[in-house]
């Protein structure tokens, strides 16, 4: 499998076709090696339309909405980011060549691992992998002048928006188990601004807030 030019087709196919035109981020896509985040025996439907299995019950999101939600959050290259729910890594790997610094949180261990050492090992260097819960985000690093949820929860925990810095941006999945809108908060002169994205669905977000 020709796996660059496997990207190129998901980019324009995928992405372009439904109407994400940052060509940043579009090249961006076409670079990173979405097949080295996905396990072995799912290779070769990596660049495919659709998310896929990464064990304990995680998914890789869809090559789509990985692109709408990197769209959505305006990245403009000198930003601390904060992921809530690292799974595979490759979310965290395409931040990382958009922002300054990424910060992603993983509850599951196996999978914090696993994605730290694939990081470092592909030298996303400006990642720092945490296990932990994201829920609480991570005040270490706070605030964020940007952060994505990228597994559905009812509502924006309280905590995250606690570090989201003055014209920081979250980006998550919010509604029931079954069905959510992706929506976008925006903090500004202390005030919150929500918009819409449309319908998505998402593995839970696991925590106590
Ligand atoms: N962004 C990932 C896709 C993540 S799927 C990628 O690019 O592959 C959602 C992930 O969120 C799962 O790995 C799940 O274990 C994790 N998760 C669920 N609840 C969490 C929590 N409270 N804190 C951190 N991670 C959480």
């Amino acid at each position: 499998m020709n796996y660059k030019k496997a990207r190129e087709h998901m980019v324009e196919s995928q992405i372009m076709n439904r109407g994400i035109l940052n060509e940043k981020l579009l090249e961006i896509m076409k670079q990173v090696p979405r097949h080295l985040f996905v396990s072995k025996s799912m290779i070769s439907a990596a660049y495919d339309d659709h998310p896929l299995p990464i064990g304990h019950g995680q998914t890789i999101s869809q090559p789509y909405m990985v692109a709408i939600m990197t769209d959505i959050l305006e990245l403009k290259g000198d930003e601390k980011v904060l992921e809530v729910g690292a799974g595979s890594g490759y979310q965290a790997a395409i931040l990382s060549k958009l922002a300054k610094k990424v910060v992603t949180v993983e509850r599951v261990k196996e999978l914090a691992e696993r994605t730290k050492k694939l990081l470092k090992k592909y030298k996303y260097e400006n990642v720092k992998v945490i296990h932990g819960d994201g829920t609480k985000g991570y005040e270490k690093n706070a605030p964020y002048n940007a952060i994505i949820v990228t597994a559905a929860a009812p509502k924006i925990p309280n905590k995250l928006i606690e570090q989201l810095a003055e014209n920081g941006r979250i980006v998550a999945p919010i509604g029931p188990r079954w069905h959510q809108e992706l929506i976008r908060i925006k903090k500004t002169n202390g005030k919150l601004e929500k918009d819409y994205f449309g319908g998505c669905i998402f593995v839970p977000l696991i925590g106590d807030d």
